[in-house]
């Protein structure tokens, strides 16, 4: 029953210790690999970022660079022309249309490198509108030369690129702009990137555009890369994960193993003490007889036995003879030498399936199974003999006296003892050291 007991603690703190920490693992395997797979996600997109950040900031140096380029051309065309008509006497009108023609030539003539081109719209109304404007000089188209442009106009994803221009020129003098338009002598359409930049004296807005495909498709081709490396981390990590799961139950086994080992050891220990206990708790520590309370035990069970199967049982009450004397004259210690000798021969003249105890203070009961009254009586007589004729230290001779008592139909333990004990008076009555059987 206790250790029964044990055991069912045993598996209760087994499963706690396998539900907790596979608990603990596997929350902190998938919080680690969640978080590790997170960071290189963040780690990508800002490297991507960075590329085409710097990518595009080069393209807008490029585009800026030949605005300004242009614009100190013009200029520079201006100036020159002035000073070249220190005695010509040309009127301004003529200088600027002079001027104009020089410049439109140049920026024909214009190459930029990486499909580059720059172009020039003149602004008619400031407010915007469908003729807001007229393509003034368009090199790489130049049947549109002269025709209208119009603030309403968008592209195929319905941003409005002149109106983003004429806006920021408007505002800051100058605008980056991006939009989707057919690239030139191709239906391919591309996403452009432009910077243009008023010219206020002939009211110009200079641009220059350049096509971004380039950064779409190193982002695409670098986000494709990306996703290759993350899924492959995260697989990675994945892997490493379940490593670490069936690591960690490996080692969780072997701990509960010693766990187990010890637990074992530990109810080994409890059993050993346990059935220490057991003998202690129905042991007579003077004598190593059974003590009164297995008597009992033993004596309920074997009433039993008889009333069931028709058995015989038979009991021996038996008390040392003027005892008291012994104590008096030898001391304390001695008689209880006595008591252990008496203990000695009672073990040595019974069989094993007798239960021979102590009853009382100098009282012993032998339950004799299997053993009609005339059986007890001979068992009896034979131990009073072997007391009688037993030589014990310091005292010499020492009797008892004997109470035989049987088992009857009806009979319960306090009667037998009753009869027994009356038998054991008669002895005691009739001179002792005699046996005296039970009266019905
Ligand atoms: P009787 O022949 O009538 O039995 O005389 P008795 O002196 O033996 O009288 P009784 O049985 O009434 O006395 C029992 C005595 O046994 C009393 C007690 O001092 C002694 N005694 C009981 N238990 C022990 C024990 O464990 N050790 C010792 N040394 N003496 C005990
Ligand atoms: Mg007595
Ligand atoms: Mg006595």
């Amino acid at each position: 029953m206790k250790s029964n007991r044990i055991r069912i603690e045993k598996s209760a703190i087994l499963r706690y210790f396998y539900v907790g920490s596979m608990s603990v693992i596997i929350l902190v395997t998938v919080l680690l690999s969640s978080i590790y797979t997170r960071s290189l996600g963040e780690e990508y997109t800002r490297k991507i970022k960075q590329l085409s950040g710097g990518i595009i900031n080069e393209k807008k140096r490029f585009l800026r660079n030949a605005v300004e380029r242009t614009i100190y051309l013009i200029e520079d065309e201006r100036a020159e022309l002035r000073y070249q008509n220190v005695g010509k006497n040309l009127s301004e009108e003529e200088i600027e249309s002079l001027c104009i023609e020089r410049v439109s030539r140049h920026i024909r003539n214009l190459r930029l490198i990486d499909d580059g081109y720059i172009w020039v719209n003149r602004i008619i109304n400031y407010d915007g509108g469908d003729r807001y404007g007229r393509v003034q000089i368009h090199p790489s188209m130049p049947q549109r030369e002269g025709t209208w442009v119009s603030t309403n106009m968008t592209d195929i994803r319905g941003n409005r690129p002149y109106e983003d221009e004429l806006n920021g020129v408007k505002k800051d003098g100058e605008v980056y702009f991006e939009y989707y338009f057919k690239k030139i002598n191709s239906e391919e359409i591309a996403h452009k990137l432009s910077f243009a930049k008023l010219y206020k004296p002939y009211d110009w807005i200079i641009a220059s555009g350049v096509y971004l495909d380039d950064v779409d498709q190193l982002i695409e081709s670098e986000t494709r890369k990306m996703r290759r490396t993350y899924e492959r981390h995260k697989n990675n990590s994945f892997s490493i994960s379940l490593l670490a799961l069936l690591l960690s139950v490996a080692v969780m086994v072997f701990f509960e193993r010693q766990i187990s080992r010890l637990m074992l050891s530990y109810e080994d220990e409890i059993e050993i003490y346990t059935s220490r206990l057991e003998l202690f708790s129905i042991t007579d520590s003077l004598t190593g007889l059974y003590n009164r309370f297995r008597l009992d035990d033993v004596f309920l069970y074997e009433v039993e036995q008889a009333q069931r199967y028709k058995r015989s049982v038979s009991l021996i009450l038996l008390d040392l003879d003027k005892f008291k004397s012994v104590n008096d004259n030898h001391g304390h210690q001695v008689g209880d030498q006595v008591i252990r000798e008496i203990a000695r021969i009672l073990k040595e003249s019974t069989r094993v399936v007798d239960t021979v105890g102590r009853w009382g203070g100098e009282e012993f009961l032998v339950i004799c199974a299997e053993t009609t009254l005339e059986g007890a009586g001979i068992l009896a007589d034979k131990i009073r003999v072997s007391v009688e004729e037993n030589d014990f230290p310091v005292v010499g001779s020492v009797t008892c006296s004997f109470g035989v008592s049987s088992f009857h139909p009806g009979d319960n333990e306090a009667s037998m003892i009753c009869r027994a004990d009356v038998a054991l008076y008669f002895a005691k009555e009739n001179g002792r050291n005699r046996v005296c059987f039970e009266e019905l």
